[in-house]
């Protein structure tokens, strides 16, 4: 098995055996690009090295001994010489990019004899021993996990005895010393080993840990976040070292062939003059903007945006390219298919195709449908804008409107924003590093005081297309203290503050945001994918506002109104609390006729927003205790209302008390239990259908769905009294309301029997949230607690209730859709769970033949898109 290819043995197709780096790394070397040449070895051999309980076999380790003998012919150097040696860098790179996630090894091959005759041949000393330093500070942290904040800290410490302010600044005796206090670090945290001396033993170790990091909980966090399956593996690039830390004719950069966040066409990118690699993303120094290095040095510049362009015609996408200037030679060490905001995902497709560089439908493909999210996050209220305050101004990072209060570290702003307590926050940093994201995602927004355009926070917050605002250097921080200064004003944790990422502008208080619409390319984008796309798209909604917004957004109907939402109102809850405790079948009639009025109001409202679109009624769902008093005053309140005993009441509800209400008095049960519930709902949708006749002269055909179906007994038992109901008042008010009567499938008994459900149900729509939750057997509302564990032990990659577990529920779908099928080979299917805005499930339901997904407003663009996305690439693999 070949387990290591030379950079010119390969090419761009061969992605997921060398992975992204690899692969464009070799393309790049046959397109003729200067390339530092180097080897790359294969993610079969990290699986491989998995399989052998983390060792690498010796196949592996004779095929790297043997490119790295080629390349010390190609370079001229050999590896371990006391003299000239060939220094590497041992970069990793998975199939699919995973920015950030596992770090990089430079100039490796140098210790303490090689060092000194680097500095003689090269003459410059200042630069073999800032080069040896850095060695042995990554090795320390990727390698050994001995912390990088040590080494800091003696950075920092020597700068400020020396009283200067950046690294560039250190004399060589300075760098010595870092050396020698380096390896003193190393070893009294290696139980006094010393640091390795030897080259070859340095390289093993540096492959082990990339392969190692494949594993590191900050990469299992970042593929579960974009579905990368842990199967893939990484690979490992050696490659031979160029270096931008040689002097004023030296630098390194990276820079973009479209701009990230806008979309704008040319080059774009930052460097820095005399520095090496991490420098620029570290945020240590605040880099330049590119343009600036056509005034430093003007033919390298020339060179690079020649090639820049070269490179963005042969992949036909923005490029994100990584290059370092050796005395003034300039070199690219990577290439890929920029990751780039929403807006920009936008416009460059647009641009691309008009350019006459691709097609529509592989515009489509380019966008990332989750991104879309982005395009609906709120911007700033003009009015509220110019009255606010504003404190400070800084880079642009990632767009978007954000406002919340302050918090200062990430554990707080998972704590307390989203998916937490959630409140609005924004973190404030320093600079964010990769254990921060999980308090990113928690966040609004993200204000960093160090760190240019290509951060980490820069680059995170645009991924997940959170609004950030990064480089504030005019802020004084205590993040101890957990207080920062900015525009004469302090803030403490709970402040407000409000952050414009498009700009750049820092406000203080909680500035009102306004929501966003489909305008422009957006609009392109979406109509290109509706002409392609075959599945339906509805919403899920069940107030006049979020429909209005979900049309709005493209949707084509109503899939899912959930009635129990209708009920929490101040004003109808206690109806509904009446009719729960009442005794008697005549009190518990008295009661609901109360609520007619208003679910008959609420059911009017919705059909003059959908103007004749289809709307789908689920009778009511949730256990009835859900709607009971919780607090002692609340029961006070209501005894007195329905004029009984305290105690009485106390009892009835304990009573109700369920030991697992999720799988109990609920769904379909209810309307059997007290049939005159489904009475009600069937009068007051069909008199308001009548009265919407009446009215405005609309014809609407309601969907009936009846929930928690798993006998189709108990869809007849309720089916009858929907019908009887119906037709009665249809008699009484001669008018012929045509009306559907369907059933949630969201029981695997429903998927196993469901020819049988099909012969009385004109419909179908699958509930994969209780359908996920009934096969698993994962509380919906507790599984968060354990999954964490599935993920950190590889049990599970993903959450089975955002993304549809294909293999079993998935299976359990596509059962129920061949046997409805069987039976009623027109029936109508759909799917209203979370499922239904998650691209990956909509491929599959498109996959599995269903009529149409159905997902909450803002979701209906990405679903939208994926499913487009997915009739292409099923027209693709016919
Ligand atoms: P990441 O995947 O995190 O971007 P890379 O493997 O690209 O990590 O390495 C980070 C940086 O290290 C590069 O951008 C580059 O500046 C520097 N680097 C990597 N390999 C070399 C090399 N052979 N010569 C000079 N610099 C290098
Ligand atoms: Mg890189
Ligand atoms: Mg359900």
């Amino acid at each position: 098995m070949k387990f290591v290819y030379l950079f010119k043995e390969g090419n761009a197709s061969m992605r997921n055996l060398l992975g992204g780096k690899g692969a464009n790394l070799a393309e790049m070397t046959n397109l003729g690009l200067p390339i530092p040449q180097g080897f790359t070895v294969t993610t079969d051999a990290c699986n491989d090295y998995y399989k052998n309980n983390k060792t690498l076999s010796d196949e592996v380790i004779n095929q790297v001994f043997d490119a790295l003998h080629n390349l010390e012919e190609i370079q001229g150097k050999k590896f371990g010489d006391n003299s000239d040696p060939l220094l590497v860098s041992v970069r990793s790179g998975a199939p699919a990019s995973m920015p950030g996630m596992m770090d990089t090894i430079l100039n490796l091959g140098l210790n303490d004899i090689a060092v000194e005759a680097f500095a003689n041949k090269t003459n410059n000393p200042r630069f073999a021993y800032d080069s040896y330093r850095r060695f042995i500070q990554m090795y320390s942290d990727v390698v050994m996990e001995v912390p990088k904040s040590y080494f800091e800290k003696i950075i920092d410490e020597v700068k400020s005895i020396k009283g200067v302010k950046y690294d560039t600044e250190l004399t060589v005796d300075d760098l010595k010393e870092l050396v020698v206090r380096f390896k003193n670090i190393y070893k009294e945290n290696m139980n006094g080993e010393e640091f390795p001396q030897n080259p070859n033993e340095q390289l093993m170790g540096a492959i082990k840990a990339v392969f190692r990091s494949w594993d590191n909980p900050r990469a299992i966090v970042y593929r579960r976040m974009n579905e990368i399956p842990s199967s893939l593996g990484t690979a490992v690039n050696v490659q031979a070292m160029v270096f931008g830390n040689m002097g004023n004719t030296s630098g390194t950069g990276v820079a973009f062939t479209r701009n990230p966040s806008n979309g704008e066409k040319g080059v774009f990118g930052e460097y820095l003059i005399n520095a090496q690699g991490e420098d620029v993303v570290a945020g240590v120094r605040t880099p330049q903007p590119i343009t600036k290095l056509k005034e430093d040095l003007p033919e390298c510049y020339e060179e690079f945006v020649r090639l820049a362009t070269l490179l963005e015609n042969h992949y036909k996408d923005m490029q994100d390219m990584e290059f370092t200037i050796q005395e003034g030679k300039l070199y690219f060490l990577q290439t890929r298919n920029g990751k780039r905001t929403a807006p920009a995902a936008i416009k460059i497709a647009c641009d691309l195709v008009d350019e006459g560089m691709i097609t529509k439908e592989e515009a489509l493909l380019r966008i990332d449908a989750k991104s879309l999210d982005q395009l609906l996050h709120p911007t700033f209220d003009k009015e509220a804008l110019n009255e606010a305050k504003q404190i400070g101004k800084a880079l642009p990072a990632s767009p978007g409107a954000a406002a919340g209060y302050v918090v200062f570290n990430a554990e707080r702003a998972k704590e307390l924003g989203k998916g937490g307590k959630g409140d609005r926050v924004v973190l404030v940093r320093l600079e964010t590093t990769p254990e921060d994201i999980e308090g990113m995602v928690a966040s609004q927004g993200i204000l960093t005081v160090r760190g240019g355009m290509t951060s980490h926070a820069a680059v995170v917050a645009r991924g997940m297309g959170t609004c950030c605002v990064s480089g504030c250097g005019e802020i004084i921080i205590d993040e101890d203290k957990k207080e920062f200064t900015l525009g004469g004003i302090t803030y403490h944790e709970g402040d407000y503050i409000s952050l414009d990422g498009t700009t750049g502008t820092i406000y203080d208080g909680d500035v009102k945001t306004k929501d966003a619409t489909l305008e422009g390319d957006f609009g392109r984008i979406m109509s290109w994918a509706d002409e392609v796309r075959t599945l339906g798209v509805r919403a899920n909604a069940d107030n006049p506002r979020d429909t209005k917004k979900a049309l709005e957004l493209g949707a084509e109907g109503i899939g899912l109104c959930r009635t129990e939402h209708m009920f929490f109102d101040e004003d109808r809850i206690p109806k509904i609390r009446e009719m729960i405790l009442a005794d008697t079948k005549e009190a518990r009639e008295k009661a609901l006729d109360e609520l007619i009025p208003f679910q008959k109001s609420d059911f009017k409202a919705m059909f003059k927003v959908l103007k004749g679109l289809p709307l789908t009624v689920r009778y009511l769902d949730p256990p009835l205790h859900e709607f009971l008093p919780k607090t002692e005053d609340e029961m006070i309140k209501l005894a007195n209302d329905m004029n009984v005993n305290l105690e009485t009441l106390k009892n009835k509800c304990s009573e109700l008390h369920e030991f697992n209400p999720m799988m109990g008095h609920r769904g379909c049960r209810l309307a059997i239990t007290y049939p005159e519930i489904a009475v009600m709902q069937t009068k007051a949708l069909i008199e308001a259908a009548i009265e919407i006749y009446k009215e405005d002269g609309v014809m609407v055909e309601p969907e009936i769905m009846i929930p928690l179906v798993g006998e189709v007994k108990e869809l007849d038992f309720v089916k009858k009294i929907v019908v009887d109901t119906a037709e009665e008042i249809k008699k009484n008010e001669g008018v012929n309301i045509k009306y559907t009567i369907g059933t949630m499938i969201e029981i695997p008994r429903a998927c196993v029997v469901a020819d049988e459900i099909a012969k009385k149900a004109e419909f179908f729509s699958f509930g994969t949230n209780d359908l996920t939750q009934l096969t698993y057997g994962f509380s919906r509302d507790d599984a968060s607690k354990f999954l964490n564990s599935y993920y950190d032990n590889n049990i599970l990659e993903s959450d089975p209730f955002a993304r549809i577990d294909e293999v079993g529920v998935g299976s359990l779908v596509r059962m129920a859709v061949e046997k409805g099928k069987s039976v009623r080979p027109n029936i109508k299917l759909g799917i209203c769970g979370e499922h239904g805005g998650d691209p990956t499930s909509v491929d599959f339901c498109h996959r599995a033949g269903l009529t149409y997904v159905s997902c909450s407003p803002y979701r209906i663009p990405i679903a939208r898109l994926s499913a487009a996305q997915a009739a292409i690439k099923a027209k693709g693999n016919k």
